[in-house]
């Protein structure tokens, strides 16, 4: 596939300024960031462009070469110029240039897994995410709680500190990179020499090597321990939801940034209520005379309960509405509606007295599903029958 022009992906001309540049690959960096395309291929792509352009565009060598030899210049087909962006995956463009992204996606529940990029270079491997399960009612739900588990996870060794070493004189310099952390590779292009700098294979970049592991946990800088973890759950969320808190999950090898603790929201069946959108629908079984006569009920509510009037001559199917008695919305303002859904239960078995009295109705000349004409007549009878 050809390659885009780096000042078109920018969408900068060629005289661009170097923080003009900077604010260009800002804008495109923050469109297609991965946090906010979550598994778009597309915009991972251009996500990597533009940090590919800007990795050229922001080194005044490299800018050099790319305006005079264009993509050829800078590892294009037969450049022979190793390493760059252009190679580089979502992870090592945030730790290249983290920096640039600043605290847009840092604390809270978004994306914060790349609050790891910034300040400093990690020591080991990244710990990896943890996932639980938390189940909550629908009264939690309304309010928004502070929860409690407890979670099996790694956590970086309190002996050591992560380090994985029994102590201070434990290290020894790295012989491979002499403490660098960093090896140079130098290749012959029809540029010229060119140097690349890449991680020390043998120390992973630390410059050091441990010679006596800690005994705490074996050298491997963390351990698997219970802990009680507090989650403080928005209210509003749903079934289905993620939530994800930066930092929280199993801590890395010996030193590595620790994953995030990944929770998927489920819902506990209520009782009486069942949850549609942010609306919660109650199905309210009514008598027949009460249908007819109407009547005063209490009926559950979140957290509580309300009364409402069945006014007389109510049919079933009537829905009534307790406005604001819904759920919030963990993106929006406002609150949902409670639905009361009328439904006239008709007994199945009768006494002998009750059986007497509806022959009597069925027999009466208003006693027909034609509200039109006979509502009137129809409760005076009714009224007659069992007022
Ligand atoms: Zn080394
Ligand atoms: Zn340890």
């Amino acid at each position: 596939m050809a390659k885009r022009d780096y000042y078109e992906i920018l969408g900068v001309s060629k005289s661009a300024t170097a923080e003009e540049i900077k604010k260009a690959y800002r804008k495109t960096a923050l469109k297609y960031h991965p946090d906010r395309n979550p598994d778009d291929k597309a915009a991972e792509e251009k996500f990597k462009e533009a940090a590919e352009a800007y990795e050229v565009l922001s080194d005044d060598n490299k800018k050099a070469r790319y305006d005079r030899f264009g993509h050829a210049g800078v590892g294009g087909p037969g450049g022979g110029y190793g390493g760059g962006a252009g190679s580089m995956n979502v992870d090592d463009i945030f730790e290249h240039f983290g920096d640039i992204f600043g605290d847009m996606f840092g604390g809270g529940f978004a994306g914060a897994s790349r609050a790891r990029s910034r300040g400093g270079r990690p020591r080991g491997e990244r710990g990896s995410n943890l996932r639980v399960k938390l189940k909550l009612t629908l009264e939690e739900i309304a309010e928004g709680a502070s929860k409690q588990i407890k979670i099996k996870k790694f956590n970086t060794c309190g002996t050591c500190t992560g380090t994985g070493a029994k102590d201070d004189s434990s290290f020894q310099t790295c012989g491979t990179c002499n403490g660098n952390g960093v090896v140079v590779r130098v290749s012959e292009t029809f540029l010229g020499r060119m140097q690349t700098t890449a991680t020390c294979p043998s120390c992973k970049g630390e410059g050091k090597i441990v010679k006596a592991s800690c005994t705490t946990c074996s050298g491997e800088g963390r351990n698997y321990e219970e802990e009680m973890v507090t989650i403080d759950v928005p209210a509003g969320v749903e079934e289905g939801m993620q939530l994800s808190m930066s930092s929280k999950g199993n801590a890395g090898k010996r030193g590595g940034a620790p994953g995030d603790l990944i929770i998927a929201i489920e819902e506990k069946e209520h009782e009486y209520l069942k949850r549609d959108g942010r609306n919660l629908v109650y199905d309210l079984f009514i008598s027949f005379p009460e249908a007819a006569l109407g009547a005063n009920l209490e009926v559950p509510t979140i957290g509580g309960k309300a009364r409402i009037k069945v006014p007389e001559g109510t049919q079933s199917g009537k829905i009534f509405r307790l406005k604001g008695k819904g759920l919030p919305s963990v993106n929006a303002y406002g609150k949902g509606d409670q639905l009361i859904h009328v439904n006239v239960w008709t007994p199945k078995k009768l006494s002998k007295e009750e059986r007497k009295i509806l022959e009597k109705l069925q027999q009466s000349e208003h006693f027909d599903p034609n509200p039109d004409d006979n509502e009137k007549g129809f409760f005076e009878k009714m009224k007659d029958l069992f007022g």
